[in-house]
């Protein structure tokens, strides 16, 4: 059996948790609260639940500094849903703008067009997404029900270095791959949404924070399940949410706080990834593939010269216990996931594979 002590988890997502959350989720699970049972196995309705997902919201209000005319909300069906129940519920001139960073934004804004007219303001497809695009010049229509950002693109290793000004306008950030890496201000925001499975908890729980305006804008054909304000009146339990999820996400936003909250891990992530890219920006045999500016601090992305070279470092990682280090599939090479629960320790393991295999 593979030692966790000495395995080291590079998954884009769903991605390693915090080994401290795991042990108590271990200790707890036949036994939660005393009960003689599992979380798992409690109603929802019950105190002990109740107090699971109050408790959850508080500390990622506290997190994330989330002001009170916003309303965090703890949905199903992934990121991937959010791409239609944004258009679905935000649309009212029925015209909305998207930037193409990424196959998420792109499949983003697909998924809109179904409901809304969209129109992609700037794009990076044309290099494979490699850079960020750049923003042109009045980009922003002041008649847009809102426009849509992914804070950061996950194949591709890039993040945006700043969040763009959309005056009146709500910008909606898909931020399932940064959530919680760094501060942002909820204020510049009208809706942040995020899968769990990166920075959160396990998959199964999709968390969405949106300005209490913009919501009951949905129109009457909108079926009640994609609806934000049916989850929002109903302290998302109109029906049973993904307990087991939403217990493991507070069970990390704990973890987050003890670790000195998303500033702490910010400066954590930013050694992290300074570390890593400082290697290969110097190595011979390994080549970041991003610009500086627009690099990722969660998803490193790199090549070597030749595929064959590339499939010899996956099979040394791997028989050294280094997994989930193959790049996407659309962009090939190599990806490490440097996500929260991801230690320093494990970055200076990979960075001294990677020294030894060069
Ligand atoms: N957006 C981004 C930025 C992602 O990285 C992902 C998944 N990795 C998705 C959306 C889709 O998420 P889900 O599988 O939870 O629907």
């Amino acid at each position: 059996m593979a030692d966790p002590q000495i395995t080291w988890n590079f998954s884009a997502g769903p991605a390693k948790l915090p080994e401290t959350v795991l042990q108590r989720a271990q200790r707890e699970l036949l036994d939660f609260d005393g009960k003689g049972m599992s979380v798992m196995e409690i109603s929802h309705r019950s105190d002990a639940f109740l107090n699971i997902i109050t408790e959850a919201e508080a500390r990622l209000r506290r997190l994330m500094e989330i002001p009170d005319n916003y309303k965090v909300l703890f949905l199903q069906g992934g990121a991937w849903m959010q791409f239609s129940m944004v258009p679905l519920n935000l649309s009212r001139t029925g015209f909305a703008q998207y930037i193409d960073s990424g196959s998420w934004s792109a499949k983003a804004a697909k998924e809109a067009a179904k409901f809304t007219t969209i129109e992609t303001v700037a794009s990076s497809k044309e290099s494979n997404y490699t850079h960020l695009p750049a923003l042109p010049e009045g980009w922003l229509n002041p008649t847009a029900d809102y426009v849509h950002l992914t804070t950061n693109n996950t194949i591709y290793g890039t993040k945006w270095p700043f969040t763009p000004e959309t005056s009146e306008i709500p910008l909606v950030a898909d931020m399932s791959s940064n959530i919680l890496s760094q501060p942002y201000q909820v204020e510049q925001f009208g809706l942040i949404y995020a899968g769990a499975q990166k920075n959160i908890g396990p998959s199964g729980v999709t968390i969405v924070i949106v300005r209490e305006d913009l919501l009951g804008l949905a129109g009457p054909a909108v079926p009640q399940m994609l609806s934000y304000q049916t989850y929002a009146e109903k302290q998302s339990m109109f029906n049973t949410p993904p307990t087991f999820a939403i217990y493991l996400a507070n069970l990390v936003f704990e973890w987050l706080e003890k670790q000195g909250g998303v500033e702490a891990m910010y400066q954590n992530n930013l050694l992290k990834a300074s570390k890593l890219y400082d290697y290969l920006d110097q190595s011979e045999a390994f080549t970041p593939i991003v610009r500086k500016e627009d690099r990722s601090l969660m998803n490193v992305v790199f090549k070597m010269d030749s595929a064959e070279r590339e499939k010899e470092f996956l099979q040394k990682a791997e028989s050294e216990q280094f997994y989930f280090l193959k790049g996407h599939r659309s962009v090939g090479g190599l990806r490490a996931s440097l996500y929260n629960a991801m230690t320093v320790e494990g970055v200076e393991a990979l960075i001294d594979l990677m020294k030894e295999f060069e």
